[in-house]
């Protein structure tokens, strides 16, 4: 079937500018960690894609090692590209990452000129396009001279392999410098990629938030579902089928009995706002604009459309911030 994007595809989407930058994203990203690779049936990748894109989400997260195997993820990505997006690259914002395990041997990690560089040359050839239009040191490497990392993305966009660059997962401190060396090299940081939910608010206590507004960085959150915990999944414990339940990266311990306590709690702060679960995990993440846009998983197209609802509802009272801080403790 040939895929005819909606027309009201820009509609109810809000597009946020990332940092101080002329890029907007929207509020809500799709990222292809899980369900994107070997695993998962071809249709249905496509069905997520064209749903997402059908819901104003223009912009797809990717990293070298998502699968299963490893570059899976991008090579799926591409052949849709191909058969479902040809006519709409410049309606996209593709990402990819380097920087954990990709291929053997010394080269395959890390932060390295090396890692980088070639990391992302494999990306671009496994997607089949030219340039992505943010490419990510994926960690901060203790053991690589942040000069160094920081040159290979530099030189990444000045091949015209990448528009724009970005980290994730570095602290605060470390933010700061890599922040530094790029605006030196002219290539400025565009965006930081953390893990930031209602179960895990590292970047608050880090300080990065303040970071990243103090330095005009944009910031993409990612597991805002805290994997799908945040969502009416686990209410009665773990379903067939789930995350919890494949052994991937949701251990099934951290849906604990008191867990499903404290979410019951939370879905019935989301039922009094006239939200599901995870459009109020999603708006909490987006609450007050300090972070540009929530990057959500998702392993069939209704939770897609489900998710894009949040931007309905961005709002808090400081009663109802409370609350979901007495039943979403760390
Ligand atoms: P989420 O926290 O959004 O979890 C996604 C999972 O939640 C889905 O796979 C699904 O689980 C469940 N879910 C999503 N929507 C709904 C819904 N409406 N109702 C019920 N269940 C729902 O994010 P992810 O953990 O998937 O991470 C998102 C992206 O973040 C990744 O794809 C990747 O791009 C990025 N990421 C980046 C990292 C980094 O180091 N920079 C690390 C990890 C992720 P189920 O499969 O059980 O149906």
């Amino acid at each position: 079937m040939i895929y005819i994007p909606s027309e009201n595809r820009y509609e109810t989407m809000p597009y946020r500018r990332c940092g101080i930058s002329g890029l907007k994203l929207p509020a809500v990203s799709l990222g292809l960690w899980h369900n994107f690779g070997d695993d998962t049936p071809h249709q249905t990748k496509r069905d997520i894609l064209q749903t997402a894109f059908d819901h104003g989400i223009t912009h797809f997260d990717l990293a070298n090692n998502y699968g299963p195997q490893p570059g899976a993820a991008e090579t799926a990505f591409g052949e849709i590209l191909k058969t479902d997006f040809a006519g709409y690259r410049d309606e996209l914002i593709i990402s990819s990452k380097a920087g954990y395990r990709m291929w053997d041997g010394p080269y395959g990690e890390w932060g390295s000129r090396k890692n980088l560089m070639a990391s992302c040359d494999q990306s671009l050839k496994r997607m089949g396009i030219d340039y992505v239009d943010i490419f990510y040191s994926h960690r901060f490497d203790p053991d690589t001279p942040l000069e160094e990392t920081m040159g290979a993305l530099d030189s990444i966009v000045r091949q015209g392999k990448a528009l724009y660059v970005g980290i994730s997962s570095y602290n605060s401190e470390c933010t700061r410098e890599a922040a530094r060396i790029l605006k030196d090299l002219g290539t400025p940081c565009l965006i930081h990629q953390p893990s930031y939910n209602m179960l895990n608010r590292w970047v608050e206590h880090d300080g990065l938030t303040d970071t990243l507004d103090d330095l005009g960085i944009g910031s993409i959150a990612f597991t805002p579902l805290a994997q799908g915990m945040l969502t009416h999944k686990y209410l009665g414990g773990i379903p067939k089928g789930s995350r919890a339940t494949q052994g991937k990266s949701l251990a099934p311990d951290m849906v604990s009995d008191r867990a499903i306590a404290n979410l019951n709690k939370l879905n019935e702060i989301a039922q009094s706002r006239g939200q599901t679960l995870a459009q109020m995990a999603i708006a909490w993440v987006l609450r007050g604009g300090r972070i540009t846009t929530a990057l959500i998983g998702a392993s069939k197209p209704s939770q897609v459309v489900d998710c894009v609802g949040a931007v309905q509802n961005l709002d808090f009272t400081a009663e109802e911030l409370d609350l979901i801080d007495t039943y979403a403790d760390e």
